[in-house]
């Protein structure tokens, strides 16, 4: 995660202007846990900037994906979420919240990649996906897997 201080550094080494528009943008980013959507990430920075729009913030903040300052995660069937984090690192979603967590595990930095004739591959991101602890989640799993035979280890919780 890169601080304030690196980030503006970051912004002139890739020979973007540093704004005080995309400095608060990556500040509310960098220190929300739970990977915003833009939406989310607007009204936090209207309270510090009320005239934002946001069409700025998704525009500020395709500029940062684009610059690999900050990254997308795409979850199930959902809107984007931005990560303040832009180093290397997997994540897990939950089916029912769309919950993500940050998984850092280094066993996964060196797996075999699939080899293909017409395509080089530049990079992965796994995406597990599962159940969060939150109780109505884990009630939607739980009953949803009542006629299977392997009960989530969860549900006896
Ligand atoms: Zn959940
Ligand atoms: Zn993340």
């Amino acid at each position: 995660m890169l601080s304030t201080q690196e980030f503006i550094e970051a912004c002139r080494d890739k020979g973007l202007n540093v704004t005080y528009q995309r400095i608060l943008i990556f500040k509310v980013l960098s220190e929300s846990q739970v990977h915003p959507t833009a939406e989310e990430i607007y009204k936090s920075v209207k309270e510090e900037y009320p005239s934002i729009s946001l069409a700025t913030v998704y525009k500020t903040l395709e500029t940062l994906v684009e610059k690999d300052l900050i990254r997308k995660v795409n979850p199930l069937h959902d809107t984007a979420r931005y990560d303040g984090d832009s180093a290397r690192h997997h994540h897990m979603v939950c089916h029912y919240c769309g919950k993500l967590i940050d998984v850092h595990d280094q066993a996964f930095q060196n797996l075999p990649l699939p080899q293909h004739p017409d395509f080089e591959i530049t990079g992965f991101r796994i995406l597990f996906e599962g159940v969060c602890d939150d109780e109505a989640c884990r009630e939607k799993a739980c009953r949803k897997s009542d006629g299977d035979e392997k009960k989530l280890t969860l549900c006896g919780k």
